[in-house]
């Protein structure tokens, strides 16, 4: 039985469709959800443990679906160097793993709570949020 860990993007059209219930009833696997998230554009993101002897098949069907699927040995890391802790990226974090610790206004990064949006990445004006394989 194969067992992994993945990252799902999903467009605002895809969003609302029931995926998981097709993995599990069609597929016959075995869904942990690790972490989940829709933004206010209906972009959705969501970690997931699948398990299970059909799982090239599940991620076929996702595929098909016009879901992305990356790998989660990939991590989003901050360029400790780069950083400025100028606090924009906090704003746009949706789990509040870039935040700004208070009374020192220091910007911190808690990779637990990342789930992988890369929305950092886009707004960081010193790109010291960078995504590691
Ligand atoms: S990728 Fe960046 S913005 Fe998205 S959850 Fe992780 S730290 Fe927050
Ligand atoms: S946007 Fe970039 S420079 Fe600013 S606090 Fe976040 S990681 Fe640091």
């Amino acid at each position: 039985m194969t067992t992994k860990k993945v990252v799902l993007r999903f467009s605002a059209e895809t969003a609302d469709k029931p995926i998981i219930y097709h993995l599990v009833k069609d597929y016959d696997l075995i869904i942990n959800i690790l972490k989940a998230q829709i933004n206010p554009h209906k972009e959705g993101t969501m970690v997931l443990e699948i398990s299970g002897d059909k799982y090239d098949e599940g991620i076929s069907f996702l595929e098909k679906q016009g879901i992305l699927v990356q790998p989660l040995e990939t991590e989003v890391v901050r360029n400790e160097q780069r950083c400025t802790s100028c606090g924009a990226c906090s704003a746009h974090c949706p789990t509040q793993a870039l935040y700004i610790e208070r009374p020192s206004m220091d910007v911190r990064f808690d990779g637990e709570k990342c789930i992988l949006c890369l929305m950092c990445l886009k707004i960081c004006p010193v790109r010291a949020m960078e995504v590691r394989v």
